[in-house]
Formats: structure tokens, C-alpha cells, sequence
């Protein structure tokens, strides 16, 4: 729960694949009980280990097409080829309950999300390097060798949206850029203003 006596806040972690945002998500939801994650449904086949309504709502397609028509989804995004969305029942019933809702979600979908939620404070995850995002993104070994390389390929146009978000944390040593992720979440509570660096020279240097 929600122990400050705030409103409810709505969180919004994006990354281009393989940067760590659904291991720093996972580790900062043990640290912060009182964050719920919305639930996300996807076309996409599930990996390995992955369940559903645990990771995701796993849908055909032709399913995905008709909940987009009863105007189901908060908002909704095709990434890497496959649907993404997040339902608006899942996000309102959550803030409902006085529970901060985090959702990890794609660059698109955040943008959609600022229009009905301007409140909402988003948040961008960046590898350290190129180098090191192929490498995360092969060391997970839970996609193909063309669904890395398409992730990959699709990783400049997310990283070119990084200066859209509230805050920007780099992901080199994992248990500082989750330190920086608490801290952003608990000065987001407590609405104290908060200034991190824009980091613009590394998302140049990625973008090269
Ligand atoms: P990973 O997060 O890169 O491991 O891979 P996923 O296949 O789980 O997610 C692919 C992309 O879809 C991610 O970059 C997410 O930001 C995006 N995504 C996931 N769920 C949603 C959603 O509900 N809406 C939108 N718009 N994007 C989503
Ligand atoms: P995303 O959700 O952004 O696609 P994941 O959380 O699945 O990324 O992380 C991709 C891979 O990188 C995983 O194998 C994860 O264990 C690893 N990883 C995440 N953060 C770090 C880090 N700071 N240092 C080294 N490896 C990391
Ligand atoms: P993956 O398929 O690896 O789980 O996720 C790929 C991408 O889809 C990630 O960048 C993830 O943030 C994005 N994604 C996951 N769920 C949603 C969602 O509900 N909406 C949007 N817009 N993107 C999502």
C-alpha cells in the first residue's frame, strides 16, 4: 500500500530490450511493496518459464484486434511486430485501491499514457554501451538470433525517445541503478523536486 498519504502514483519504466528494465522492475517491486505492476497483454509467443497473467496476457492476435476495438487498452503499441497493451481496468482498479501502479511499456505507449495520466512520472532505462546491450540482450538466450538482431535494430529508435522522459538511470552496476530507481520513486511520493542528469553525450554515443 501506498503509505504516504498521497494520491496514488502512476510509474512508467521504458528501455530498448536487453537493458535491464524488467530485472531492475522485479528487484524494485521486492524493495517497494506498495507498487503494483500492471500486467500487459501481448501477441508475442511466451518465452520460456514465462506465464500467463504472471508476465503477461498472452492473446492471438485476431483476440488483441477485437479488445483494441472495445476500447479496452489504456493504450496500445506494436513493438517488435507483435501487439503490446495496457488495459485501463488493470490501471484504474489498482489506483482505485490506492496502490502506485508501475508500467513497463514501450516508448509509444508512454506517450499515450502522459495524455490522460500528466501526472504520471516516467522513467528511462539506458545500457552503459552498445556493446553491452547485444551482450545482455544474447546472454538472456531467450530469443532467436533474428529476434536479437530485430530488438537490436529497433534499439535506436527507442533510445532516441529517452529525452521524452522524466528521468534518465544507466544501468552498468545494477544495485546503483536500482538505488537510483528507489530514490526516484520515494522523491515521486513525496513530490520533492528531484534533479538527475540528462545524460545526453551517452545517448549520443548509442545512437552513433
Ligand atoms: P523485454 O521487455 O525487452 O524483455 O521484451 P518484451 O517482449 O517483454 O517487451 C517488448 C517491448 O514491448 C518492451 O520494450 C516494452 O516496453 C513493450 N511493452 C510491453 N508491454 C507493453 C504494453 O502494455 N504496452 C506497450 N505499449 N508496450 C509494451
Ligand atoms: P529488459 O527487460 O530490458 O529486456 P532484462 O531485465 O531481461 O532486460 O535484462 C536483460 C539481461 O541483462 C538479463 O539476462 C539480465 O540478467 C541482464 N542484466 C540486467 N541488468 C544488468 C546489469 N546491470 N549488469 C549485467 N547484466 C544485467
Ligand atoms: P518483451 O517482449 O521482451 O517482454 O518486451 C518487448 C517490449 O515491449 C519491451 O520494450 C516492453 O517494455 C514492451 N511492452 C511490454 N508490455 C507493453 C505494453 O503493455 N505496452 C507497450 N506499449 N509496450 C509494452
Amino acid at each position: 500500500m501506498n503509505t504516504s498519504s498521497q494520491e496514488p502514483r502512476l510509474f512508467i519504466v521504458a528501455a530498448p530490450s536487453g537493458a535491464g528494465k524488467s530485472s531492475l522492475v522485479n528487484a524494485l517491486l521486492l524493495r517497494e511493496p506498495g507498487i503494483s505492476l500492471s500486467i500487459s497483454h501481448t501477441t508475442r509467443p511466451p518465452r520460456v518459464g514465462e506465464e500467463y497473467g504472471r508476465h503477461y496476457y498472452f492473446v492471438e492476435r485476431q483476440a488483441f484486434e477485437q479488445e483494441i476495438a472495445d476500447g479496452i487498452f489504456l493504450e496500445h503499441a506494436v513493438v517488435h511486430g507483435n501487439l503490446y497493451g495496457t488495459s485501463c481496468r488493470t490501471v484504474d482498479a489498482l489506483l482505485a485501491q490506492g496502490r502506485d501502479v508501475l508500467l513497463e511499456i514501450d516508448w509509444q505507449g508512454a506517450a499515450q499514457v502522459r495524455r490522460n495520466h500528466p501526472d504520471c512520472v516516467s522513467i528511462f532505462i539506458l545500457p552503459p554501451s552498445r556493446p553491452e546491450l547485444e551482450r545482455r540482450l544474447r546472454g538472456r538466450a531467450s530469443d532467436s538470433e533474428e529476434v536479437i538482431a530485430k530488438r537490436l535494430f529497433n534499439s535506436r529508435e527507442e533510445i532516441s525517445h529517452a529525452p521524452e522522459f522524466d528521468h534518465v538511470v544507466v544501468n552498468d552496476h545494477f544495485d546503483e541503478a536500482l538505488e537510483q530507481l528507489q530514490t526516484i520513486v520515494q522523491a515521486a511520493r513525496g513530490r520533492q523536486p528531484l534533479q538527475l542528469p540528462r545524460h545526453e553525450t551517452l545517448i549520443e554515443d548509442l545512437l552513433a
